[in-house]
């Protein structure tokens, strides 16, 4: 399977995308854990990084599109791939589109997910408290809202354009979220089930 997930911030992107990348046994890359494990070891990368993901803003799409490159070229991903937060704007998607021509694997879906941003913003609350993350303040969650809406959502029309597009609503328990998931995927049930999924 070779996937992406979009969504904003606290939409339970990382959570499903663990799940699925387990299910297609494929590598589950994201991006955003890639930086915070730069940040974290100090590298060039995570120093190129840091201050935009402090910020809440997007890392350059240079820094951001080579990174995935390469990392798309190691074995683990020849299985596929379950892309969480990549792409995250047109630049990155046509990068995307381009690389996988190439190779002649395109790619099968595209999943965003769906929720208010009312529980978005509960939920933000909450991860900042559990796990400290600098970018989950509250200021900064509303300034990667806004990216989100102003960058990435153009994505869901660039996926639907492509006929790739599956919206999932994202509220409910982890496990009802990954039942609609796959039951929604094109691949998984040979059609999309209308009662699960928003719209295509
Ligand atoms: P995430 O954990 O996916 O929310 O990513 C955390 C942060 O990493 C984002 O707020 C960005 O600063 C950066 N980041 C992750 N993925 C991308 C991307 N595809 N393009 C630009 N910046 C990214």
């Amino acid at each position: 399977m070779r996937l992406v997930v979009l969504g904003p911030p606290g939409a339970g992107k990382g959570t499903q995308a663990v799940k699925l990348a387990e299910h297609f046994t494929c590598a589950d890359v994201a991006t955003g854990d890639i930086f915070r494990a730069n940040v974290a070891e100090g590298t060039e990368l995570g120093r190129a990084a840091q201050e935009f993901m402090d910020r809440g803003d997007l890392v350059p799409d240079d820094v951001v599109i080579a990174m995935v490159m390469e990392r798309l070229a190691e074995r683990d991903c020849d299985s596929g791939f379950v892309l969480d937060g990549f792409p995250r704007t047109v630049n990155q998607a046509e990068a995307l589109d381009r690389r996988l021509a190439e190779l002649g694997t395109p790619l099968e879906a595209a999943l965003s997910f769906d929720v208010t941003e009312e529980e978005l913003l509960r939920r933000l609350a909450g991860r900042a408290a559990a796990q400290r993350r600098a970018d989950d303040a509250e200021q900064t969650i509303r300034h990667r809202l806004e990216v989100f809406a102003i960058k990435t959502r153009p994505l869901i029309d660039y996926y639907r354009h492509r006929r790739l597009l599956t919206m999932v609503d994202g509220v409910g328990l982890v496990e009802e979220v990954t039942d609609r998931i796959l039951h929604g995927l094109p691949s998984s049930n040979g059609g999309r089930d209308p009662a699960l999924v928003l719209a295509v």
